[in-house]
């Protein structure tokens, strides 16, 4: 080995992890749902850099010109052993610059922190990826299994031209993985102890996800002159069905992962909870409380509106955005109740839809998931939970593949972190990413 060899693999994950979470940063990769932005291109060019300077050979797809994912397998020491999917999305979702402290593509260092729009959502993990990946090309090292690592466009707008779009034409590239890990899971948050007080830890490790219904109310009425009585005016027929659906209250149930985290954080808390008001017990979570208030019930919130041309023309028509999420089987049900809601004269389209996850807290890779953060967190505590918002791993999915949020984060018991996805201000300590390296690097040489 040459000494320029023994430099290189002197380089541990944790030691280039901030750099790769800056440098990505920088790269404005907003997804603005529409086709609009500047793609992902310029981070997967980046991406396709960083993997062939260490002698990688990835392979760079576009589902449509800049819409640009990068996947590449590591072949494992036991190849028949169904591999691991390690997936991230390049792209963030809009920053408004004037509501920020900093400029959101600077990836400016403040108070031990990056700072920047996908410093939480998910540039941070995208790092801690890149890193081991690179480790792990550069030492040689064969994982136990194989892996393969994607790093997709589109997550912001579900999908359609990243992860689902290579599941739909690349699915070659996932042949034989049968689990998969990504974002939103595996950071703490900290709340007193049951007894003493003292603080203590748990990592929240995502194994359910709510599914998405973004629907269309589109409500039919009469058109007419606004000076003559009208008793079919869409904007009312829809504005009725608003209120309706608004106030519907969806049953609470709670489904494994959600119990086993409620009965979790009152044995290590001491807070009792009731299952018609466990918003007492909530409160220990910090904002991580709003992902799992989400997950008690279905719910439906409308989020855009509009109808009518004229300020003297009744319209013949007008049309409501809703925002459903279900739990695992609800889907049907909350069609139905939508549906019946919305009357005869408002008729229901579905824009979007994907399913809902639900994966189980145990087994191989959870134990040792559990174990890579305890190497690193002795005594904390890991409890399993339902995601309110969905992933790629939804896409995955479809190719039968089992997956979970392990971006693993060690968080200052004073950072609110939970509310800085899609947030202003988005931050991460810098040791927080150091950590996740060291955890992602435990499990990928144990998984
Ligand atoms: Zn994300």
């Amino acid at each position: 080995m040459t000494s320029n060899d023994a430099r290189a693999t002197s380089v541990a994950p944790e030691d280039e992890v901030v750099r790769i979470c800056q440098d990505l940063i920088r790269i404005d990769s907003t997804n603005y749902g529409d086709g609009s932005g500047p793609g992902e291109r310029k981070a997967a060019e980046y991406v396709m850099g960083q993997l062939t300077e260490v002698g990688l050979d990835p392979l760079y797809v576009e589902s449509e010109p800049g819409r640009a994912s990068v996947l590449v397998r590591v072949e494992g020491r036991d190849s028949s052993r169904p591999g691991l999917a390690v997936h991230g999305h390049l792209d963030v979702v809009p920053a408004n610059a004037e509501d920020w402290q900093v400029d959101p593509f600077s990836a400016e260092v403040r108070d031990g922190c990056v700072w920047g729009r996908g410093a939480v959502d998910m540039k941070d993990m995208d790092a801690m990826v890149l890193a081991n990946l690179r480790h792990l090309a550069r030492t040689g090292t064969r994982p136990p299994r194989d892996l393969v690592f994607a790093f997709f466009a589109d997550e912001e707008a579900g999908g359609v031209k990243g992860s689902h779009w290579v599941v739909d034409h690349h699915p070659e590239v996932f042949e034989g993985v049968s689990e998969a890990i990504s974002e939103v899971g595996g950071y703490s948050v900290t709340f007193p102890a049951k007894g003493t007080g003292e603080p203590t830890r748990a990592y929240l490790l995502q194994t359910a996800e709510k599914g998405i219904a973004w629907l269309r109310l589109r409500a039919h009425g009469r058109a007419g002159h606004g000076s003559v009585p009208n008793g079919e005016n869409a904007v009312v027929r829809l504005a009725q069905a608003i209120a309706r659906i608004d106030a519907h209250v969806w049953p609470r149930e709670y489904i494994a992962s959600v119990r086993a985290l409620l009965d979790g954080l009152s044995e290590l808390t001491g807070t009792p909870y009731d299952d018609r008001s466990p918003e007492e017990l909530l409160v220990h979570l910090g904002g991580a409380r709003g992902f799992v208030q989400g997950t008690l019930q279905d719910t439906a919130n409308f989020t855009m509106l509009d109808g009518g041309y004229k300020h003297n023309v009744i319209p013949q028509g007008a049309t409501a955005s809703l925002d459903c999420r279900f739990l695992p089987g609800h889907e049907d049900d909350l069609m139905s109740v939508i549906r019946e809601l919305a009357g005869e004269h408002v008729e229901v389209e579905v824009v979007h839809r994907d399913i809902a996850l639900d994966a189980p807290f145990e087994g191989a890779l959870v134990d040792r998931m559990k174990r890579a953060l305890l190497a690193e967190d002795p005594g904390a505590a890991i409890l399993p939970y339902c995601l309110s918002g969905g992933t790629d791993n939804k896409a995955l999915s479809r190719l039968g593949v089992t997956g979970y949020g392990f971006a693993p984060l060690r968080l200052p018991a004073d950072l609110d972190f939970a509310p800085m996805f899609h947030g202003i201000d988005e931050r991460v300590p810098l040791d927080s990413l150091r950590f996740g390296a060291r955890v992602l690097q435990r499990l990928l040489a144990d998984c």
